[in-house]
């Protein structure tokens, strides 16, 4: 129990499920890695928190963190001025690619973040999206 996320914390409740024609790409490969992700969000994240300064371990800043002990996913709301167009959901899916393919180096998985945010479709990332706690303190 950590009270320190307890504001921002989303805990997962019932599945949620982004079927049919609505959500499907036209790509076979990138609906198959849509549905795979909306799987490993509904049983796989017990929770999402968003957290300014995510470190681990280095003094480096990290844009996400997967947490497989606690099945946490945490994700860095901060825009550093150096990133101009940082985009949360690609942190997601970031670290949902991590989730998918455990074994996948990080340059890698960098390079299936920057595929997807392409490829997905408005619906698709809106699906994604959806799961990401509101961030309060960004206005
Ligand atoms: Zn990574």
């Amino acid at each position: 129990m950590n009270t320190e996320f307890a504001e921002k914390e989303l805990p997962m409740q019932k599945p949620r499920h982004f079927y049919g024609k609505h959500y499907k790409s036209g790509d076979a490969l990138v609906d198959w890695i849509f549905r795979r992700f909306i799987e490993s969000i509904n049983t796989k994240i017990k929770q999402i928190v968003l957290k300014r300064r995510l470190k681990y371990e280095t003094e480096e800043l990290l844009d996400g963190l997967w947490e497989p002990n606690t099945h946490t996913l945490y994700l860095n709301p901060a825009k550093y001025k150096h990133k101009k167009s940082y985009d949360i959901l690609q942190s997601f899916i970031h670290e949902l690619g991590h989730i998918l393919f455990e074994s996948i180096r990080e340059r890698n998985i960098n390079q299936l973040e920057n595929i997807l945010f392409e490829k997905l479709t408005p619906q698709q990332k809106r699906a994604l999206r959806s799961f990401i706690p509101k961030d309060e303190t960004d206005s």
